[in-house]
């Protein structure tokens, strides 16, 4: 189980299994970031994809 947050990336997807939700940064080493638009334009066009649901916090 990862539990160092890793200082480069900033992340409040606490629903997600690889955020250190106390303080809203991720734990892995590196991420892996897509769109699911065919042309993004704005931010909420971008999602990180190594997202994983956790099941608790
Ligand atoms: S994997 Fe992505 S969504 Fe999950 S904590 Fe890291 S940056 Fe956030």
């Amino acid at each position: 189980m990862e539990n160092r947050k890793n200082p480069n990336i900033r992340c409040t997807v606490g629903q997600c299994r690889h955020n250190l939700c106390t303080e809203n940064f991720c734990t892995l080493d590196q991420v892996r970031i897509g769109t699911h638009e065919a042309e993004p334009s704005v931010p909420e066009c971008v999602d990180c994809i190594s997202f994983e649901k956790r099941t608790s916090c």
